[in-house]
């Protein structure tokens, strides 16, 4: 099978995450996306718990049915390499070829990117815009173009970018959602519906994830006055 492998913090996963799995279904020759949540980040960006992450992926992949959640990174000690990963996975599954779907925005990263070059080596990459990534937006197709896509995407010939062209940038408009903006519009009370599935709000809500301040503040004072 064909695997696009699609990684991030999903802290928590949104509207954007769950498109994107479905574009890339609907538009590349993949059989599955698989959701790869990471566990130690390479950067060290703080993160909620691993198994709050899985389980609101979980709920987000519900309604995809060829879209799984996959915790390898878990098990792999360290930073949560990608290109660890691919490496474990390819080992796990040599029967399977990888992809990597990213955002626009990591592209910004690639300098920093650990193994870059084996990596391009391993795996063909898929890469989304990103609304707010200055210059990697992408360009609207020009008027045929899109024709021409599907003619090309019939014979096979557009699978996924090679790995040496990043420049590529698929030509669609994502949500401009984050994660950022949608753990600081709950921590501010809000209730991002319009951004985030119903299901991942529902576990948000029942686990107490990404409270507002003060309601965090007279948790903490609550729990001293516990103690
Ligand atoms: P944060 O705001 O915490 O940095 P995020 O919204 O960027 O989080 P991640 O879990 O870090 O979410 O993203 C996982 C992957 O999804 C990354 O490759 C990221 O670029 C991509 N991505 C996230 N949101 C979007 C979006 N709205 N459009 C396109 N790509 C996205």
């Amino acid at each position: 099978m064909r695997i696009a492998l699609f990684g991030g913090s999903f802290d928590p996963p949104h509207i954007g995450h769950q498109l994107a799995c479905l574009y890339v279904l609907e538009t590349h020759e993949v059989d599955e996306v698989w959701m790869l949540p990471c566990a130690q980040h390479p950067f060290e960006k703080q993160m909620s718990p691993f198994a709050h992450r899985v389980a609101m992926c979980q709920h987000a992949v519900a309604s995809l049915p060829r879209v799984q959640v996959c915790t390898i990174e878990q098990e792999l000690s360290g930073p949560s390499y990608t290109l660890h990963t691919v490496r474990e996975l390819s080992a796990r599954h040599p029967q399977h070829e990888f992809l990597l779907v990213i955002g626009a925005d990591l592209l910004r990263e690639r300098a920093h990117w650990h193994g870059a070059a084996e990596l391009c080596q391993r795996v063909r990459f898929i890469v989304l815009g990103r609304r707010h990534v200055e210059g990697t937006h992408p360009p609207r197709p020009p008027a045929g173009l899109a024709h021409a896509s599907q003619a090309a995407m019939a014979q096979g010939s557009l699978v996924a970018v090679q790995p040496s062209d990043l420049r590529h940038v698929e030509p669609l408009d994502l949500p401009a959602v984050s994660s950022t903006a949608v753990r600081q519009a709950l921590a501010e009370g809000r209730q991002p519906r319009a951004w985030v599935s119903r299901r991942v709000l529902s576990y948000i809500q029942e686990h107490g994830l990404y409270r507002p301040v003060a309601e965090s503040k007279t948790r903490a004072e609550e729990t001293d006055a516990i103690r």
